[in-house]
């Protein structure tokens, strides 16, 4: 590349924000392809790494590739076979041969594979080897052909995603171009963080995360780019931080009063450790003048509502106002149903606000919410509505467990002024996503749980064998207590299966449990059909709890001590985690039984983790790695953009680095408003457009 000016670079990085279509050999079709694989503008054409690499610098001999290894084999194509052993099924075949033995690339119903390639032609093929009747093999390698002119080895290959119409060669060949016409730009990230970091530089990076010379500077490349997306959402949730709890007055809570005294005394329990100290970091946080952004993160059964009533306590104490905002009505329902009673022995008034709240009830509580009159209002996002007007709004407590996004928890929170904020989540997150995803909340821990709750045994039975679940709710029913059983998680949008689960669900009520008092919860039933049932199960009317949802257990019932899941394997680990956490919460253990008949490694693998560990912890740290992040966040309703480099299994250090080196610069340069600091904050404000309103205005 000819020597440039910073203006040169300067003009190349904001042209990374025009359209691809001002990339050299891209015209429209090519930019509806590319537009397909994500890839909209020239930055993200250079930024979308390889998925793999061809590394022909390290050529394998035939003979000496080890049985499931990853390698590449170049050779000359020795036959081209398309076998067809039945009807449906074409295998083609394509011997490679080396001068030291051979290997056989595989492709199934991919017949046209065999036109490609040709006797004579020189290709490499890199993939996992596997031994098929004595013959190494390779299932759909990745294939390079070898010009005969060119030197065959010492080059390592990027395979980028391709798409119909844009083969990976064409994808290479326009992220070369890419490199070439825009890779050189100047470096956002400040020379001495960038050594202290051991850090290549961005123009270095780009050009050899496609186009390294060895895998150790594909590494490095890899290492820079991966910081540079870690270091913006850090400085996002820096730069946000800082805003939230620092630039803003809040309000200094009274934490010692009366009412904060009584609800002490009106504990029917001790208090364990951890929740007694979680208290103490929310207290003190609301008894500074700074606004509180704390997250209380604890697994089911923790007791996390005993936590968030005591910060409501010292909203009483201070003669303002909390709102305590839950995913679901019948979690709301479930607040107002424990912590409302334990408010009125103390003296505090509240009120439960939903969407099926009558107009007339709304309209008296919105009046007496405006005029103070109630000081604790509990409710699902209804209380996002702009008719909700508090007259001092101090606390907003927003129960998460993933379903609300950054949004609406600020939204909340905007209702009062610079109101302290307290997010609980129930999910059980590994480390690496808590810090990217709450990384502005400073975090509260319940790991214990109470001792007085008994914990659960889990067992597995395959469908045909369920008999010794069906008794152990019979046995547990005898004994005066209760069971649930939840059928197959359906969406309940697809008609015909949720259908099914009701189907399955009747069948338990009539057949199975026909002597029992059986009650049905579906998705389908109104909000008040499901209190109704509710209800009727809390107060031990009900037996067997069938459902064939799982938004609505979020129930405490400690009187049910049994859980039947059928079809477990249709579930996530985490949904599976947080369904047993729904019994052995009261004086005796709890039993849960997965009936499944898992049929995919996947599957097999999620029950066994589950009869493994009680741990929420270690299966999140499980899930995460075996299913990556995007399952464990669900629906994307988090608001923050993808990480597209950086891995949160195994960059857990790099997170941490670049989360130390955010916070310092903010700490340092709260606007980053420093000439060296301006290129970062552009970045970063670019990156998070979406979501900036809540680092500008608080
Ligand atoms: P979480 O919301 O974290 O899942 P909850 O707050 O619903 O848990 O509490 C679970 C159960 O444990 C509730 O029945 C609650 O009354 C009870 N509980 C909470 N804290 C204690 C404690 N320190 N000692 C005994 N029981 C407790
Ligand atoms: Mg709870």
């Amino acid at each position: 590349m000819p020597d440039s000016t910073a203006r040169d670079r300067a003009l190349r990085l904001a042209a990374h924000h025009e359209s691809v279509l001002f990339a050299r050999h891209v015209d429209t079709t090519r930019a509806e392809a590319l537009g397909r694989l994500g890839i909209n503008t020239i930055g993200d054409l250079l930024e979308q790494p390889p998925f793999r690499y061809v590394d022909l610098t390290e050529v394998t001999r035939a003979v000496e590739a080890r049985i499931g290894s990853d390698v590449t084999i170049i050779g000359t194509v020795h036959e081209v076979k398309v076998k067809k052993p039945k009807p449906r099924l074409a295998i083609t075949e394509v011997t490679l041969v080396d001068p030291t033995g051979c290997v056989v690339g595989v492709w199934f119903n991919q017949p046209w594979v065999a036109q490609r390639y040709r006797n004579g032609e020189r290709l490499a093929f890199a993939g996992k080897v596997e031994l098929d009747r004595g013959l190494r093999t390779m299932k759909a390698p990745f294939v390079e052909k070898i010009a005969a002119d060119a030197p065959a080895e010492g080059r390592i290959l990027p395979v980028h995603h391709s798409t119909e119409g844009l083969s990976p060669a064409w994808m290479r060949r326009l992220v070369a171009a890419a490199i070439d016409d825009f890779g050189d730009v100047p470096d956002h990230l400040p020379t001495d963080l960038r050594c202290a970091r051991g850090l290549v530089n961005r123009s270095r990076a780009l050009r050899d995360i496609h186009f390294p010379a060895t895998m150790a500077d594909a590494e490095a490349a890899r290492k820079r780019l991966a910081y540079d997306e870690l270091l913006a959402s850090q400085l996002y949730m820096a730069l946000r931080r800082h805003v939230l709890t620092r630039e803003q007055a809040g309000v200094a809570h009274v934490v010692d009063g009366p009412v904060g005294a009584a609800f002490r005394a009106a504990l029917p329990f001790a208090l364990t450790d951890d929740q007694r100290h979680s208290i103490h970091e929310i207290l003190e946080d609301m008894a500074t003048p700074r606004p509180m952004n704390r997250l209380l993160l604890g697994d089911v059964g923790t007791g996390k509502t005993v936590v968030a009533a005591a910060a409501l306590a010292a909203v009483a104490d201070t003669r303002s106002q909390a709102a305590m905002m839950a995913p679901t009505e019948v979690l709301a329902q479930q607040y107002a149903g424990k912590v409302g009673p334990l408010l009125d022995s103390i003296g505090v008034g509240w009120a439960l606000l939903t969407g099926s709240t009558t107009p007339a009830r709304k309209k008296s509580i919105l009046d007496e919410v405006a005029g103070g009159r109630i000081t604790v209002v509990f409710g699902t996002h209804a209380l996002l509505d702009a008719h909700v007007r508090f007259k001092r709004l101090t606390l907003a407590i927003v129960d998460e467990q993933h379903r609300f996004g950054v949004n609406q928890r600020l939204g909340l929170r905007a209702k009062g002024v610079a109101a302290d904020l307290l997010v609980m989540t129930a999910t059980p997150i590994p480390r690496s996503l808590a810090l990217t995803l709450f990384g502005d909340l400073a975090t509260s821990y319940l790991r214990q749980r109470p001792s007085q709750t008994s914990g659960v045994i889990t067992r597995h039975v395959k469908p045909h064998a369920a008999a010794p679940a069906h008794q152990a709710v019979r046995a547990a029913v005898r004994e005066g207590r209760q069971a649930y059983v939840v059928c197959a998680l359906v969406d309940e949008s697809e008609t015909a299966s949720a259908k099914a689960a009701v189907r399955e669900a009747e069948r338990l009520r009539t057949e199975v449990f026909g002597d029992l008092r059986v009650g049905l919860l579906t998705g389908r039933m109104s909000a008040t059909e499901k209190h109704h049932v509710m209800d009727e199960f809390r107060s031990g009317r009900i037996d067997v709890l069938v459902s064939t949802t799982v938004i609505e257990v979020g129930v405490d019932v400690p009187n049910a001590t049994v859980m039947l899941i059928e079809d477990a394997h249709r579930f996530g680990l985490a949904q599976l985690h947080q369904l047993r956490g729904r019994v052995g919460r009261g004086e005796h253990p709890g039993e849960v039984w997965l009936i499944s008949d898992p049929r995919t490694p996947d599957a097999k693998e999620r029950i066994a983790a589950l009869l493994s560990t009680t741990d929420g912890f270690e299966l999140a740290e499980r899930d995460l790695a075996v299913r990556g992040a995007g399952h464990l966040l669900g629906e994307r309703q988090h608001g923050l953009p993808d990480l597209r480099i950086a891995d949160l299994v195994t960059d857990l250090s790099l997170i941490k680095q670049a989360r130390e080196d955010a916070f310092a610069l903010v700490d340092a340069d709260p606007h980053l408003s420093l000439p060296q600091h301006r290129p970062l904050l552009e970045r970063v404000r670019r990156i998070f457009s979406q979501a900036w309103e809540w680092v500008s205005s608080g």
